[in-house]
């Protein structure tokens, strides 16, 4: 099941989405986006957090 991560999700006034197959992956991808537009480097905490934040693609 693809999933979804919205930055806006989190209280980021950002418009990305970011979408992958698995939810390793997107947190992956939202580490990685996060790093390079945000300057914020996700530990634990925030990865915890941003996982609550995944949703099926579409929902
Ligand atoms: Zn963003």
């Amino acid at each position: 099941m693809a999933v979804e991560f919205r930055c806006r999700d989190v209280g980021v006034a950002c418009k990305n989405v970011a979408r992958a197959e698995t939810a390793e992956e997107l947190i992956a991808a939202v580490a990685a986006h996060a790093r390079s537009k945000h300057g914020v480097e996700l530990n634990q905490t925030l990865i915890d957090y941003a996982v609550t934040k995944v949703r099926p693609t579409g929902g």
